[in-house]
């Protein structure tokens, strides 16, 4: 079925535009429109859905993203496994332009975003979700993070295995002080879209995997001038192509959906969500 993926890649259309047979697939979602149309390909042998975060023409700031319609619509289309590839500050002077981190941790610092499914508000269709406290202790999927990891060996790119990513509100950058403060938390990246999109995919029994790339020392951890925007797009187009090796690899080595057994599939274990998921 040409609608139909199994796994999710939320990023740029630099991931998928020279793919061949890609089907555009509109979907809306009882939370509104996903960032842009699903862009449903073959990679590896597997069906995967492309969504570019922002919009295919980056209109939306991350603070804009409607990330709950994004997840939704992604598991709608039968995705059970997102690879989040995103750009990141570095807070350490050994995390330069070009490292590739795969976070085993997750600050949230946002202000302003809609976090949950289960908010007590009907769905279109008369349902209502219930309350529900989901298990987030591990933020990010094991099986997915080994497949991220292995991928990025394969491709001899030395990526980072675990880390806190902070996510923070933006869309401007921190401020020195911020920066000094997020590194002497010890937290290992800065980034603004990787919250709300873990817990979300978490609420609906999505594995989630993030693959943050460094694109510039954060404000504190270095003295120059602080990040610029210039530097982030430069540095992000410099390595898009090694680091969609790295995703089209870790897509094949993904496990097969049936086969899941990670702690995601059993995060409402328990619970009696009230609501149907896609
Ligand atoms: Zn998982």
């Amino acid at each position: 079925m040409a609608t139909h993926a199994e796994i999710g890649v939320i990023g740029g259309s630099g991931f998928y535009s020279f793919l061949e047979d890609v089907t555009e697939v509109e979907v809306t979602t009882p939370y509104g429109k996903p960032s842009d149309s699903l862009f449903v390909g073959e990679v590896a042998g597997r069906r995967v859905a492309f969504l570019p975060r922002h919009g295919r023409d980056h209109r939306l700031p991350p603070h804009r993203i409607n990330y709950r319609a994004n997840l939704w619509a992604l598991r709608s289309v039968g995705v059970r496994q997102v690879l989040g590839p995103c750009a990141v500050g570095g807070l350490r002077a050994e995390y330069g332009p070009g490292t590739l981190l795969v976070p085993d941790q997750l600050v949230d610092r946002t202000k302003s975003r809609v976090q949950t499914f289960f908010d007590g508000e009907p769905l279109p269709d008369g349902t209502v979700p219930n309350v529900v406290h989901t298990t987030f202790a591990d933020p990010y999927c094991p099986d997915g993070r080994k497949a991220a990891l292995r991928a990025a060996q394969g491709r001899r790119w030395d990526a980072v295995d675990g880390g806190t990513m902070v996510v923070v509100e933006g869309p401007r950058f921190s401020t020195r002080a911020e920066s000094r403060w997020h590194a002497a938390m010890g937290w290992s990246v800065v980034g603004m879209t990787g919250h709300p999109e873990a817990v979300l995919a978490r609420e609906l029994g999505l594995c989630y995997t993030s693959l943050a790339l460094v694109t510039d020392l954060d404000a504190g951890a270095e003295t120059g001038e602080g990040v610029s925007h210039t530097e982030v797009l430069r540095v992000f187009g410099e390595n898009v192509e090694r680091l969609r090796a790295v995703l089209f690899d870790a897509v094949g080595a993904l496990p097969e959906t049936e086969n899941r057994s990670c702690l995601c599939t059993h995060a409402h274990d328990g619970w009696n969500l009230g609501i149907e998921l896609p």
